[in-house]
């Protein structure tokens, strides 16, 4: 069956997940073995060694790609991870010492570590600017840049980056530039980046594409074919491969991630309007907000906005601290895009390996995932936490 005319909701469920042709299981199995019998030396049914490939995780691959790669102009390719940080290892390894990436100056903070302390002193370059302002990625291209690395919304501030203007602004400059878009936040079902004309996109399959908090992984999905080879090359010759259950583990969770996102959008929509309007809350970092600088970006490229707010409050550090202790619906933890509402102090918990850089975020931040538990449920849960 073609599959590349069906709905999102449709592939999530189905793409690659075709009944087993072994037992006629709905469910694609868990093929849980590290090893492959060869019937003759080197022949084999496809598979010979789990890290080299292994049929569950060919499933979850095949599925992200066309989640991905549902509306860009060329056939995708996906490969799967043991987390999002090793699937941007993995994309940082086709570049050499001396290559030059420009990345946006607000991104997770385990990315920013990775580039700073380990891809930079192996002779990476790395800027760090405001990548929502085309004139300052013009004037930060350099002839030894190679990619141009960005959220959108950005981690933890929710910023938005135009990802159509942005790639034809690199690819007009030099179209050998590449353009990766950690899309994490918004899900393939809120946005397609490589629709947009980046050339990579990738996850932290942790968060909303698992869904439920209880598997970490990662993906690439790229239009490159070549980049593709390469990548998969590494993903063998390095092996940051996840462990089939995980990947079956993230299978489940994609085939809700549709009624998932819109109920997560639908919570975040009604606590970021009210929340706006709390004495105690000097800012409201949501891009659903028509006040958002983002908000037109936003709802031009995405088709909501998502289930992350953060706030400043106006008591500053210590008030939000007091707020994270007092939530009991929203617990406070690491971590985003699961089915539970979670709330945390970015500064000290997801973000504390950006202090003292550029990319500091305020003491006073509070970053919340919205979960899909009932709305009145989780904004009478802020409600009381905030009188207190
Ligand atoms: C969590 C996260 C990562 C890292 O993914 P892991 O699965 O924790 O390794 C990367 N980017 C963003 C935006 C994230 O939120």
């Amino acid at each position: 069956m073609s599959t590349n005319k069906l709905h999102f909701e449709t592939l999530a469920i189905h793409h690659g997940q075709e009944p087993d042709l072994l037992m006629g299981a709905v469910v694609p199995p868990l093929y849980l073995t590290s090893t492959f019998a060869h019937s003759d030396p080197g022949v084999t049914k496809g598979y010979d060694y789990s890290r080299s490939g292994n049929p569950t995780r060919t499933a979850l691959e095949s599925n992200l790609a066309a989640l991905e790669g549902q509306n860009a102009l060329s056939p995708a390719f996906g490969l799967a991870f043991s987390s999002g940080l090793a699937a941007i290892d993995t994309l940082l390894r086709l570049f050499q010492p001396g290559e030059h990436v420009l990345v946006s100056n607000d991104v997770y903070g385990g990315t920013y570590r990775l580039f700073e302390r380990v891809f930079k002193p192996l002779g990476l370059k790395f800027s760090y600017v405001d990548i929502s302002r085309p004139e300052v990625v013009a004037e930060n291209l350099y002839p030894e840049t190679r990619l141009v690395w960005l959220e959108t919304p950005t981690n933890p501030l929710l910023k938005i980056v135009d990802i159509q203007e942005l790639s034809a602004a690199v690819k007009a400059k030099n179209p050998k530039i590449l353009v990766a878009v950690d899309n994490t936040f918004a899900s393939p079902y809120l946005q397609q980046p490589l629709a947009l004309g980046a050339d990579f996109v990738v996850h932290s399959t942790t968060k909303y594409i698992g869904g439920h908090s209880d598997v970490i992984g990662g993906a690439i999905v790229t239009t490159l074919p070549e980049a593709y080879e390469r990548l998969k090359f590494l993903q063998n010759a390095t092996g940051p491969v996840p462990a089939p259950f995980d990947c079956w583990l993230t299978l489940r969770g994609i085939k809700t991630l549709a009624v998932r996102m819109e109920t997560h959008s639908a919570n975040a929509r009604r606590i970021a309007g009210y929340l706006n309007e709390h004495a105690a809350v000097a800012e409201v970092l949501y891009p659903g907000l028509v006040s958002h600088p983002g908000y037109k970006i936003a709802k031009k490229q995405m088709r909501d906005f998502g289930g992350m707010i953060s706030i400043i409050l106006k008591g500053g550090a210590e008030a939000a601290r007091q707020l994270v202790k007092n939530t009991r619906l929203f617990t406070l933890a690491e971590s985003l895009g699961g089915v539970e509402s979670l709330i945390e102090v970015p500064a000290l918990m997801t973000h504390a390996s950006v202090a003292g850089s550029a990319l500091e975020v305020p003491a006073g931040l509070v970053r919340l995932s919205v979960g899909i538990e009932n709305v009145n449920d989780l904004l009478q849960d802020l409600q009381d936490a905030l009188k207190a």
